[in-house]
């Protein structure tokens, strides 16, 4: 019965027949490939940052997390560095060759940082908070929605709707754990929520082991029960020195711990069919992990083709039918690409072949769209039947 009732609200977010990936400057959530996040709780200083965004990169993640606007349950307690901090975090993202996420915590924390990381989080304690899901439904910045402390998965699904029914179709979903009676743990980690949301919706789902325990010596086996139970990623917290953190020092990884996890993630991966390959020479060039890179740039490749069709598609519209193959404009668009490629070493052979077909399917779907258009005002103006 109730079952009934949010799957018809989840207009968006509900599974219907494939799941989605996430593409991020060449990462992509919800793949093959299981997407570790990592990084203080906190950013507190460059040299934090820059250790950290070297573990992470060392232990084969892809993404360095670090909050700059803390929304912390005690007003004394630290609130972040907000806009200092978000550059120590951007910083080292970049120089590491990772991407970066924060979190935000009302409409000006996401001005301030929309523009500057690559992926936005909403914590637990705004789940519900509709005003922010509206505006984060305004960008196109893939989203971490936090399971709320006391969210049922249905509230935290048609959360994730807020967003995507404002317009952003990125939302990955992140179980953090629950509050529950048992007092030995933080919060309860549910990884039946990781199923039951897959089930129910077609979007990635990661978790966090860290907020869910609270205590450092449970994130491991946290983690690889998550990865076993189906989730796409995983966010954990780890800090260059967690005695000294400014926040849940006790639930952070030191370095070396976070490194031996993402060793021992790739075989949990493997046995459910995903995969991870830990950093270093040796893990990264493996014959499966090439593979899986390789097609998650052709994935890339089919989007990007189809995001330009579309634009082909509205372009047709503003031309006249005579007039839909321009070809010094094609020689254009060719000339600048061979010497883009010849930049890049790419063999400019390539581009002057894949490109004329490129133009060729354009221009017969502006066509093939220009004549239907052409059909349906002829009908409306002589009707069947009409004399
Ligand atoms: C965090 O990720 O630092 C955080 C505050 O998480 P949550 O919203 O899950 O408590
Ligand atoms: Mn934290």
């Amino acid at each position: 019965m109730r079952e009934v009732i949010y799957m018809k609200d989840l207009r968006l977010a509900r599974f219907s027949t494939e799941r989605s990936t996430i593409e991020v400057k060449g990462v992509t959530i919800g793949g093959k490939e299981i997407i570790l996040m990592g990084g203080p709780c906190a950013v507190e200083s460059s040299i934090q940052m820059s250790r950290s965004a070297r573990t992470v990169k060392k232990a084969g993640g892809k993404i360095l997390r670090g909050g700059v606007f803390k929304p912390r349950t005690s007003p004394y307690s630290f609130q972040g560095l907000g806009l200092e901090g978000l550059n120590y975090l951007v910083q080292a993202a970049r120089e590491n060759d990772l991407l970066c996420v924060t979190e935000v915590i009302d409409a000006s924390s996401l001005d301030l940082v929309g523009d500057k990381v690559d992926l936005i989080q909403i914590g637990a304690r705004n789940m519900q908070n509709f005003e922010l899901l509206k505006l984060a439904g305004t960008i196109s910045k893939p989203i971490i929605l936090k399971r709320g402390l006391s969210a049922t998965i249905e509230e935290w699904l048609l959360a994730a709707e807020y967003i995507l029914a404002a317009g952003n179709p990125q939302v990955i979903l992140c179980e953090r754990g629950i509050r529950t009676f048992e007092p030995s743990t933080r919060n309860t980690l549910d990884l039946s929520a990781v199923g039951v949301a897959k089930e129910l919706s077609h979007l990635p789902v990661i978790v966090d082991p860290s907020h869910a325990a609270g205590r450092r010596d449970l994130i491991s086996a946290l983690s690889k029960a998550a990865i076993a139970g189906g989730a796409d990623g995983l966010l954990i917290e780890m800090h260059p020195n967690p005695a000294e953190a400014t926040s849940d020092g006790p639930q952070s990884l030191y370095p070396e711990q976070f490194i031996q996890l993402a060793r021992e993630l790739g075989t949990v991966a493997g046995s459910v069919n995903r995969v991870f390959a830990c950093g270093g020479q040796e893990d990264e060039d493996t014959l499966e992990s090439l593979r899986t890179q390789i097609d998650n740039i052709d994935q890339s490749i089919i989007k990007c083709l189809v995001a330009r069709m579309k634009i082909v598609g509205k372009v047709g519209d503003q031309k006249r039918l005579d007039r839909v193959k321009d070809t010094n404009r094609e020689k254009e668009i060719i000339q600048r690409l061979v010497n883009l490629a010849e930049e890049l070493q790419l063999p400019s052979e390539l581009v002057k072949k894949i490109y004329p077909l490129i133009f060729e399917f354009g221009v017969q779907s502006q066509i093939k769209s220009k004549v239907a258009l052409d059909k349906e005002l002829d009908l409306s103006c002589y009707p069947l039947g009409s004399k």
